[in-house]
């Protein structure tokens, strides 16, 4: 498989190289240069019907990563990523109400969806460096679920360092606690004193100051690389194989923030999966509700809410949809974010936005509809949801088009990741999975730097191991 563009100007590259660059040189995201096609019936040969999430997982991957990976190597690697997930099913469905699903994704080591695309990340990073024989620091900023979840992809690879930078005394306690309670040599923890943007400008830097780019052989994991899309296309085929719906139309509803996760859903549309609607929960950060209604969208400042890892106004994977609404034309996909940055909007015609109607749709759901719905949904069925899932809830509830299709609702977060206001809204204090109840009595490992590029460049100078 190759990988090309959405801006069309960068040379197409293999899967081992997509998966290491991130970024592509032009400043556009990579995809496949055609989405291969895929049948339920493809995918479920077993006469039982008793097919694996790794079963479902290779049979999807295999084509995205052919040339680069045998099946083989990629059944090892994906058979290693999935061990740490505590669930016997790695991603268990729950029936919510009429014919209504939740599709937990948070029963991995960090508590939230983002695991099943970086363990698998993780896992590949290591490989391809290996056969390479590189190494590669990675440097990210966080303000909380990515952070954690990166960590814990790279904990302990002999080809990896990974520095992550916290604003000080600005992550929740069971954020901060996941990422600096982790036992390993290359795992490095910067609290910066200074906010989340601060520590985002710094990382900026790290990858503007070419000499340091180069000689720590600097790398990313951020959303907009490939290989975590592609990761997150299987779940939707498991949902669907999951409730057997062979030939029959399914509904998403996720919440979304980066729109990464919303994107593979399409991906998985796109190579023949029949999905009748992908439903955008966006809490009172709405850029992408307001898009979908409108055909127009303006980002304006970010607002904290109950769902943080939402707190988003540019979400980075969009591209990859105005690549696809555009039937793939990178100039057109360049020409459009060009007069997006210079006027700060960005409109599709009458006719674009009737299409994209017809698959998508989208509602806002702010804190106090949050907090509604995790004592709805806890009331109605007695399970408790975070507030994520809560905004992903209400969205498809509002939106559905029909009970007679199964609505899938995605469960990004474990309740326990985020008690307060899982307790506002319910007076139930969610519990900490068995593998996390000892975490406020684990040391933890970090140091706190002024929010000083020079100071901290010097710091990880000092500390990865090249
Ligand atoms: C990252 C995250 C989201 C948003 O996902 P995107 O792929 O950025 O749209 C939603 N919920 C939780 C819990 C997350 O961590």
């Amino acid at each position: 498989m190759q990988y090309i563009s959405s801006r069309g100007e960068a040379p197409s590259l293999d899967f081992g190289d997509v998966l290491l660059e991130g970024l592509a040189i032009d400043g556009g995201l990579y995809l496949p240069n055609y989405w291969p096609s895929i049948t339920t019936d493809g995918i479920t040969k077993s006469p039982n019907g008793d097919e694996s999430y790794i079963d479902v997982a290779i049979e999807i991957l295999a084509p995205f990563t052919s040339g680069s990976l045998k099946r083989e190597e990629l059944r090892e690697l994906v058979i290693r990523a999935y061990e740490s997930f505590t669930h016997p099913e790695i991603i268990p469905l729950k029936e919510l109400g009429p014919n209504m699903w939740l599709m937990e994704l948070f029963h991995g080591p960090t508590l939230a969806f983002k695991d099943l695309a970086l363990q698998l990340v993780g896992q590949m990073f290591d490989y391809e460096l290996s056969k390479r024989q590189e190494r590669i620091t990675i440097v990210g900023a966080t303000s909380g679920d990515t952070g954690s979840a990166a960590i814990d992809a790279c904990r302990d690879r002999p080809t990896i360092d990974i520095v992550i930078l916290h604003p000080h005394k600005r992550t929740s306690e069971v954020q901060r606690r996941q990422m600096t309670t982790v036992e390993s040599p290359n795992v490095h923890n910067i609290a910066v004193e200074g906010t989340f943007d601060d520590c985002q400008d710094l990382v900026k830097a790290m990858f503007l100051d070419t000499k340091f780019r180069n000689e720590q052989n600097l790398s990313a994991i951020n959303s907009i690389n490939w290989a975590r899309v592609m990761a997150q296309i299987v779940y939707y085929w498991w949902a669907a194989i999951t409730l057997g719906r062979k030939d029959g139309q399914i509904e998403f509803s996720v919440p979304s923030g980066n729109f990464g996760n919303i994107f593979a859903g399409y991906g998985s549309y796109l190579m023949g999966l029949e999905v009748s609607k992908f439903i955008v929960g966006t809490n009172q950060n709405e850029v992408l509700h307001r898009f979908f209604q409108s055909g127009s969208m303006t980002a304006t400042d970010v607002v904290p809410t109950l769902s943080p890892s939402m707190d988003i106004q540019i979400p980075s994977n969009f591209e990859r949809l105005l690549f696809e609404m555009y039937n793939r034309d990178g100039t057109a996909v360049k020409e459009t974010l060009a007069e997006f940055r210079s006027s700060g909007v960005l409109d599709v015609a009458p006719q674009e936005l009737k299409e994209i109607q017809e698959k998508w749709s989208s509602a806002r759901i702010d804190d106090d509809a949050t907090l509604r719905t995790i004592a709805e949904i806890y009331k109605e069925t007695g399970e408790l949801i975070d507030p994520h899932t809560a905004v992903g809830i209400a969205a498809g509830k509002e939106r559905r088009t029909s009970e007679e299709n199964p609505l899938v609702c995605l469960g990004t977060a474990h309740p326990g990741k985020f008690p307060e206001a899982v307790i506002k809204a319910t007076g139930k204090k969610p519990e900490l999975p068995t593998s996390l109840q000892d975490l406020y009595d684990r040391t933890e490992h970090y140091s706190v730097l002024p929010n000083d590029y020079d100071l901290v460049r010097s710091y990880i100078e000092k500390i990865v191991r090249i």
